[in-house]
């Protein structure tokens, strides 16, 4: 189901030689300005005038810190992350897998340094491949009879060198060294890109994997909005607020006078005050074709995207020719609306509930969300969402893209859009991506990446939060009193993931193949599903929710590792929020993630301005136990108020 696309992609990722990553990095946790001079590897350049490293120099160049984000919370609080370059005679060399984060309080005081670096800088490549060859090389390798023989395909059909993004050149872990090697997109001649990391000496390929299928659809924009309305897809939800587009179930849309007389609008909310984002409704259009090959088989089959056309009045849903509440009627009735309403009026909500935790849309910038109902998905065996972050140079719909595909005629799933927990999910995706954007480059082999499990976790603790923020109490479709992931999108009760219920050697979702959420570090070996292991933070979030004991803790044996205050599911999502957002570096990991939660929580709930001093040690402490019940234990003691 969700997510899905980005399982394939990564099985469709491969490597010939596997990187040994961070073998060499050191942890860092320091909380004041000395100590962090005295810590960091490198020079300092435009990170802080106040911090003053040593100059670090190597047989190949100057180490240096450069900043790379930065941004300031609700409460005045400052982050600012840098990674370590190398300083070469042609450029700045980014050592990947370093990453610190400075956090200063609203008193422009240091209050944590928490981070990896690298400590020796040894290169054991040489830089043979010059970075005007990459492209082309890369573009062999993954279409040539090397590709073949590893794949028993070419990754590529063809390649063209389209050159819109440069190549960068990154020095990467291996063992106890650095190796040079080349980030890269390959694009074939409709638009597919394929990133590549390539080795700079030996032009091995390290990774590779999809970066955008979809480059070459191209939607058109609305001119002007009028109303009209979207239904839920669910019969037994109320859709309240007809007469408010905005806030219920309708959908704001554009008329263009080119539509037929049953689809006279499309789907589109306009930005206004300046506080919220355009969002836009798109829909596949024929020719339909398969996934991975939609835009890209052959030139005579180019689909693309048109604004969804949503009917003036639709009603309810109703059950279409395939016996099951449809959203397009194979009869003449045509597209119907309803994935378009609800996925229109969840996305809103996640906007909303994103705004009220004090980000400004999912990149904090208020940035345009898309939404495409895909027409056709013909081989995947239900319905699924994914976000897709295409790059800005591609066209529309290129940039931050939730696609949700139709499922078959058989499902027992409805379209994704009908869960908020499921767009929220996907939107939680975007940002991730724009804050911490956990590394997966080097996880090679790519199961398990530590970075897509931590991705999946947090994007599933955001949906759960927002179905929260804006649903109400209850068990019903579209109520927020289950942990359960996804379970509106079921029509017969099954849920895809779950914070709070223990499915042994697994469960069934749809027509999917088992689902085995993974609810501690040593339930089971990691599996190749990396939700499956990121549902460990759907249990974290749960038990700082709730307070307790891991729902699995019997069979677990640590049923006296227990949360002792639970702090809601708003007080404890915003935490996991304000963590992933503010402290956690790209290089976080499953055994350093308590630690950063643990800093966070201190430095975001800590009041030591106050009488009396409030040290956040129940909060402290409830996340403590939290990761302790999912098997990662922090042995920081409890920070204090001096
Ligand atoms: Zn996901």
């Amino acid at each position: 189901m969700k997510k899905r696309v980005q399982f394939l992609a990564l099985v469709a990722a491969f490597a010939w030689i596997a990187v040994n990553a961070f073998a060499q990095t050191e942890s860092v946790a320091v909380s004041s300005r000395s100590a962090l001079s005295a810590a960091l590897v490198g020079s300092t350049i435009n990170v802080d005038g106040d911090v003053a490293a040593a100059r670090q120099v190597t047989p190949g160049g100057e180490v240096i810190w450069k900043k790379v984000r930065e941004s300031i919370d609700n409460a005045g609080h400052r982050h600012v992350f840098a990674r370590q370059y190398l300083r070469l005679p042609g450029g700045d060399v980014e050592i990947f897998g370093s990453e610190i984060g400075m956090h200063y309080g609203a008193d422009g005081k240091l209050s944590a340094a928490l981070g990896t670096q690298f400590r020796s800088f040894h290169i054991a490549n040489k830089l043979r491949l010059s970075s005007s060859d990459v492209q082309q090389v890369a573009a062999a390798k993954l279409t040539g009879g090397l590709s073949k023989r590893s794949l028993g395909r070419a990754m590529l059909p063809s390649a063209e060198i389209t050159g819109h993004k440069p190549a960068v050149l990154l020095a990467i872990p291996s063992g106890n060294d650095l190796r040079f090697a080349y980030q890269v997109a390959v694009s074939d001649e409709n638009g597919r890109s394929i990133e590549t990391l390539i080795d700079a000496d030996s032009e091995a390929i390290l990774h590779a994997s999809d970066s955008a299928q979809f480059g070459n659809c191209g939607p058109s924009l609305p001119k002007t909005m009028v109303g009209a309305f979207g239904t839920p897809q669910r019969s037994d939800v109320p859709h309240p607020a007809y007469q408010n587009p905005y806030l219920g179930r309708g959908l704001a849309a554009n008329a263009t006078s080119e539509r037929g007389t049953d689809f006279p609008y499309e789907a589109f909310v306009p930005g206004y005050w300046n506080t919220s984002p355009d969002m836009y409704i798109f829909q596949e259009i024929p020719p339909y074709t398969n996934l991975g090959f939609r835009c890209d088989s052959t030139r005579l089959e180019y689909p693309g995207y048109t604004l969804f056309p949503v009917k003036a009045d639709s009603g309810y849903a109703q059950a279409w020719g395939y016996g099951r509440f449809d959203d397009y009627d194979p009869t003449g009735g045509g597209w119907h609306g309803s994935a378009a309403g609800d996925a229109l009026h969840k996305t809103w909500q996640t906007v909303s509930a994103f705004s009220d935790l004090g980000r400004h849309g999912f990149d904090g910038y208020w940035g345009p969300m898309q939404v495409v109902i895909d027409a056709s998905m013909i081989s995947f065996p239900d319905s699924t969402a994914y976000f897709w972050n295409t790059s800005a140079t591609t066209q529309n719909p290129g940039g931050p893209t939730v696609y949700i595909t139709t499922p078959p005629y058989n499902s027992t799933l409805y379209y994704s859009s009908a869960s908020l927990d499921q767009i929220a999910h996907e939107w939680g995706h975007g940002v991730i991506n724009s804050t911490a954007g956990f590394s997966t480059t080097t996880c090679v082999p790519h199961t398990p990446c530590v970075g897509t499990q931590l991705s999946e976790g947090f994007a599933d603790v955001f949906g759960q939060l927002v179905e929260k923020m804006y649903e109400p109490l209850g068990s019903g479709p579209e109520t927020s009193s289950d942990w359960d992931l996804a379970e509106d999108v079921s029509k017969i009760g099954q849920y895809a993931f779950s914070g709070n219920r223990d499915d042994g050697s697994g469960h069934y979702y749809g027509n999917f193949p088992m689902f085995d959420n993974k609810l501690h570090r040593l339930d089971g070996a990691d599996p190749a599903n990396d939700h499956d292991r990121g549902n460990m933070l759907n249990v974290v979030y749960y038990l700082l929710s709730e307070g307790g004991a891991n729902p699995a803790c019997t069979r677990l044996y640590n049923c006296g590792t227990t949360v002792p205050t639970g702090l809601g599911s708003y007080g404890a999502g915003k935490l996991l929020f304000d963590t992933l957002q503010f402290y956690l570096p790209s290089t976080t990991t499953w055994d350093t993630l308590p630690n950063y939660a643990n800093f966070a929580t201190f430095d975001l709930y800590s009041r030591c301005s106050t009488t009396p001093k409030y040290d956040a040690a129940d909060k402290q402490e409830s996340v403590r136990k939290a990761f302790e019940a999912i098997g990662y234990a922090t042995t920081n003691a409890n920070r204090t108020c001096p």
